[in-house]
């Protein structure tokens, strides 16, 4: 199970600059595709063969500047909830400021391990004014300059270490887990309870530690699944709820641990930048994707045309990932509910699909043949063979072409349009790769 490191601190300490340190992006910090922050927000680190995620919390404060004190707190509250470490970023050109000493006091309460970082120090001479953070109350003031980079190898080696040996849970491999996302009040809890009810004779909570466990088992009605962190679903914490970040944040290990992520829309409100945030996380995590559009109960005129037209929309926020399913359902009156584990299923089945090599090329080397990559400066390109991968986390394939640089992402995106339209890939991202021959 993943390790996940919040990043929190009063604004222009410099928690954005070490976040993209951290995870050696440089993005600019609007994504344009959608006009989100999202890639500010969430990004993966590997250090010494670890794998973790790390969250800026600053990422979602638009106006940093005039940050109120009540939002920098329940931020900490909540990265506290969820993470596993706090990277707690202070300013050296600034000194020990008052939100500076109302955050460590919400820290220091916590039982969770606390890197106090001492951000800016650029050179040694300011290595001496990091001792006033000691105050704090939060043990060493660890010294960097996000800007530079000096020392940040070090706190990553410190943030590692710091990462506890997690009971891991015994589960079925064979079972596929399905996690239950989306922003609040989309109607999460409510599908959950739908689907596994009051009975507990078919929910078995997975021995566990408490902060561990959070897998459920389902087996009823021919389905036999885990449901991912639906203790987290039912667990609300209304100090945060109403943050922007609260979905994004909560998704995080959800969708790690998860096969296929159900995410879930209100139909009363349409699709929302908060949506594709977490819409983002799936995808950056090559999670397989159903869409439910809830609480289909409360729209009155339910046509054939509002489903194709909110498909529609849908799929056009989405885009290029348009091939997955759209259910209309309703967590309240139970209507379809069992579709979407349907829809789920089909989705992992999809993600374990092997498709033999003699059939693929059967079906593609024609296809290519007659639409082949269009040639660059004079040089005829040819695919000559492909092949799926094996063990891999989703489907893929590799083509090999005499000059694989020449094949350019809109032949790709058609190749993989062409087998979409073959197999059934619904719901999977797939991966194409071009390879010498
Ligand atoms: P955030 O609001 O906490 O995310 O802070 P930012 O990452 O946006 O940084 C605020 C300002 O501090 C920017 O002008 C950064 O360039 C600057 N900054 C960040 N890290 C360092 C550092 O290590 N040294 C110096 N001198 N400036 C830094
Ligand atoms: P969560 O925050 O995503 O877990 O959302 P909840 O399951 O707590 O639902 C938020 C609110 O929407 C509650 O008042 C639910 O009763 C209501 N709700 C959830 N699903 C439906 C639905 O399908 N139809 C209607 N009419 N209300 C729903």
């Amino acid at each position: 199970m993943g390790n996940l490191v919040a990043i929190v601190g009063r604004p222009n300490v410099g928690k954005s600059t070490l976040f993209n340190r951290l995870t050696k992006t440089r993005q600019a910090i609007v994504n344009d595709e959608a006009g989100t922050t999202r890639d500010r927000q969430y990004g993966k680190v590997e250090w010494i063969g670890q794998e973790f995620s790390i969250v800026d919390t600053g990422g979602w404060v638009v106006n940093s500047d005039d940050i109120f004190e009540e939002e920098i707190r329940k931020q900490v509250m909540l990265a506290i909830e969820e993470a596993d470490v706090i990277l707690f970023v202070v300013d050296v050109l600034n000194g020990v400021t008052d939100l500076d000493q109302q955050v460590a006091s919400i820290l220091r309460r916590s039982k969770l391990p606390v890197i106090l970082v001492a951000n800016k120090t650029d050179n040694s001479g300011l290595y001496y004014e990091s001792a006033e953070f000691y105050s704090l109350g939060l043990g060493e003031p660890y010294c960097v300059s996000a800007l530079s980079g000096s020392g940040t190898g070090d706190l990553l080696d410190l943030v590692v270490s710091k990462f506890q040996k997690k009971t891991e849970e015994i589960l079925d491999e064979e079972i596929p887990r399905f996690a239950v996302v989306g922003r609040p009040n989309a109607g999460k809890s409510s599908i959950v309870n739908a689907f596994i009810g009051e009975e507990r004779n078919i929910v078995t909570e997975i021995a566990g530690t408490t902060r561990d466990s959070i897998y459920t088992r389902y087996n009823k009605y021919g389905f036999d699944f885990y449901l991912v962190d639906t203790a987290g679903i039912r667990k609300k914490n209304k100090v945060v709820e109403d943050l922007e970040y609260y979905s994004v944040m909560r998704s995080i290990r959800a969708i790690e641990n998860s096969d296929v992520c159900i995410l879930m829309l209100d139909a009363t409100r349409g699709i929302e930048g908060q949506d594709l945030n977490i819409f983002s996380l799936i995808q950056r995590n090559q999670k397989g994707l159903v869409v439910v559009v809830n609480k289909w109960d409360l729209v009155e005129d339910k046509s054939d045309k509002l489903m194709n037209e909110f498909k529609s929309a849908i799929r056009e926020r989405l885009a290029p990932f348009v091939d997955f399913p759209i259910i209309f359902a309703s967590a309240l009156t139970k209507q379809r509910i069992l579709k979407v584990l349907d829809a789920a299923e089909e989705v992992y089945r999809n993600r374990k699909m092997r498709i033999s090599t003699a059939r693929l090329n059967e079906e593609m080397l024609p296809l290519i043949e007659a639409y082949p990559p269009p040639s660059i400066k004079g040089k005829y390109i040819k695919i000559k063979y492909c092949t799926q991968l094996p063990n891999t986390r989703i489907p893929s394939f590799v083509f090999f072409a005499n000059l694989p640089q020449y094949v350019k992402e809109p032949y790709k995106r058609f190749l993989e349009n062409k087998m979409r339209e073959k197999w059934n890939m619904t719901g999977t991202p797939i991966n194409i790769y071009i390879r010498q021959k």
